[in-house]
């Protein structure tokens, strides 16, 4: 059993929230910005998707405001300063991501419920704070080869970087039992539908 970092960055208000919070977490590559885009329109489940704001750079189509707020390292660590944020990790060497107290009250103020996609370490404290008003879902790919080839795929980021997520993935996968439910993404269309069942449930019990 792997054991946590204490985590000096998290800090959560739990009194003002209205919706619940699904955290959904997986090694990169594994599919969870896919499932959350299938998910994200239906009716039925409320659902606002947490924009965090990272370090890094674009990749791709990304658009500021849309996947992320993308902002300069400086001013990531001057927000930390001013207290901006829920949570934040360097989920990887000098690269920070975030969820935003603004986000939390700009998705949950209309009573929508919250999707956060985030790390494993971040999923695990935001969890641990929020409890029963939280549910954790950690999608699995079916291996570790899969992993690799979804990556390359993926094609948006260097070979440098697919070695370091592909390296941080087993160090990831060793927490997945700490979740609340686990989902194989396999096949699309079943993980999309397992993981609608599991919310769905959830925000009914
Ligand atoms: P993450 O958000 O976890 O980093 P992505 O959603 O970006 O992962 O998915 C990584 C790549 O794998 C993308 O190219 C995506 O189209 C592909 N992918 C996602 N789910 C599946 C699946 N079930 N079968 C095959 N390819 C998939
Ligand atoms: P990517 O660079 O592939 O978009 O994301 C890299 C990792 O950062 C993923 O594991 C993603 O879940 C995580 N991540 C994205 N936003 C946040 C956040 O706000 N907080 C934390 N702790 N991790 C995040």
């Amino acid at each position: 059993m792997q054991t946590l970092y204490p985590e000096p960055s998290l800090s959560l208000n739990t009194n003002q929230m209205n919706g619940k919070i699904i955290i959904l977490s997986a090694p990169s590559g594994t599919g969870k910005s896919t499932i959350i885009s299938r998910i994200i329109d239906n009716q039925e489940l409320r659902l606002g998707f947490s924009i965090s704001a990272t370090s890094r750079a674009p990749r791709g189509e990304e658009q500021d405001g849309r996947e992320y707020y993308f902002i300069s390292n400086e001013d990531f660590h001057r927000r930390v300063e001013r207290g901006d944020f829920v949570e934040w990790e360097e989920v990887y060497p000098g690269t920070c991501y975030g969820t935003l107290r603004s986000e939390v009250e700009r998705v949950t103020s209309g009573g929508r419920n919250l999707i956060m996609d985030i790390d494993v370490r971040g999923g695990l404290n935001v969890k641990r704070c929020y409890g029963d008003e939280a549910l954790s879902i950690f999608i699995l790919p079916p291996s570790l080869e899969t992993l690799e080839r979804r990556l390359r795929g993926r094609a948006t980021d260097p070979e440098e970087r697919i070695r370091k997520r592909l390296a941080k993935a087993e160090y990831e996968l060793g927490f997945a039992d700490s979740y609340d439910c686990q989902v194989v993404n396999d096949d699309l269309d079943r993980a999309v539908s397992e993981v609608a069942a599991l919310i769905k449930d959830f925000l009914t019990d």
